[in-house]
């Protein structure tokens, strides 16, 4: 991606970065969506399904039943107690209106009335009788409902045991097929960053580079970004070390650049200055004059003030006079700025303004 002056080149370029965005935005909708319908791959894990229903469907069957006796039980307790409450009340009044009979009867003394006496005396002990029963059963009835009621305390003390149990298994099998998941997903976005890496190191100044640089933006996307929510817990050792991998395979790769380029600007610096003014890139050459650097070493150099012919730095021959008029022009320039002249070995590169220039300049001559 050398830098251009031309104008619609410029914007052609900032076209192409669209282009790469773009593409970059629909690959990631694409690839968002397939990672989304991943966890289809895997069954649900319901926590229902690690308890065993050997253990916990009779405990489960006690509790339910024992509810239900236990609203029996109260019922049948409530008619008892209100049975002996009727019968206490009859044992109550039966028992005073003895003390009275008894006591109107000391005072007669008809002794025809023993008969009487013990008539009532029996009448009396059946209803204390009566009165008992009544009590036992209200008795019987709190007994069962004790009974039911320590039941029911250790059937839910045993499912909550067998529950808890079960709950650690769930965890166990739910935290596995997390990591299932991840590793699918990991399998599917990890060769897409190799080959982004690959794509980076081979092709980023190919032809079809808003492609690559696409590719490349969606696949640092997926892997970075949309990998994230689905990161078991040390997931983020994984995004990490592959970031610290990433971030020393490029830093490496620039330091050899950076290398190469200062191995290879050393070599060009002892060449003729002909031949190395004319291995470089016309349009970067002319984009470095103009921040006032020399375009064979990138140095500084002062181009303005009128008399500065050579870098100081490198020796390359920045300004020379032309062979047609004399003026003196920058040396990277196809043509001479006074007179249009093509400058000597320029011809060729810029084909159709120079043959207009050619024939401008031989129109005089002729
Ligand atoms: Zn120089
Ligand atoms: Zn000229």
């Amino acid at each position: 991606m050398s830098k251009s002056l031309r104008w619609s080149e410029k914007w052609f370029r900032r076209g192409l970065w669209l282009v790469a965005l773009v593409f970059a935005s629909f690959l990631i909708g694409l690839g968002s969506a397939v990672v989304g319908d991943l966890p289809r791959v895997e069954e649900p894990v319901l926590r229902d399904d690690f308890l065993d229903p050997a253990v916990a469907a009779p405990l489960k069957r006690t509790l339910d039943e024992g509810e239900l006796a236990q609203q029996r039980i109260d019922d049948r307790r409530e008619q008892a107690e209100l049975q002996l409450r009727a019968a206490q009340q009859a044992t109550q009044s039966a028992r005073q209106s003895f003390a009275a009979w008894i006591a109107t009867r000391e005072a007669t003394a008809q002794p025809s009335q023993d008969t009487a006496l013990i008539e009532r005396t029996r009448a009396l002990d059946a209803l204390q009788s009566e009165e008992r029963t009544r009590s036992q059963q209200v008795q019987a009835l709190r007994q069962e409902a004790l009974d039911t009621r320590q039941a029911m305390a250790a059937a839910q003390r045993s499912l909550a045991t067998e529950t808890e149990a079960a709950d650690a298994r769930w965890l166990t099998a739910r935290r596995s097929a997390e990591l299932r998941v991840f590793l699918y997903r990991l399998a599917l976005t990890l060769p897409l960053l190799g080959l982004a890496a690959w794509l980076f190191v081979r092709k980023r100044r190919s032809t079809y580079w808003p492609f690559v640089w696409g590719f490349i933006l969606f696949a640092g996307f997926t892997f970075f970004v949309e990998l994230v929510p689905y990161l078991p817990s040390y997931g983020g050792y994984v995004r990490s070390v592959v970031g610290i991998v990433l971030t020393v395979a490029i830093g490496r790769q620039a330091i050899v650049a950076l290398n190469r380029y200062m191995q290879r600007q050393r070599q060009a610096e002892r060449m003729p200055d002909a031949q190395r003014r004319e291995a470089l890139d016309y349009d970067k050459a002319q984009a470095r004059l103009a921040k006032g650097v020399c375009p064979g070493c990138e140095r500084s150099v002062d181009l303005k003030d009128g008399r500065t012919d050579f870098c100081p730095h490198c020796g390359m021959g920045l300004f020379d006079r032309c062979t047609a008029c004399a003026a003196r022009k920058s040396t990277f320039a196809a043509y001479c700025q006074a007179c249009g002249c093509a400058a000597p070995g320029s011809t060729g590169r810029e084909t159709a303004a120079g043959e207009r220039a050619e024939t401008a300049a031989a129109a005089p001559a002729a």
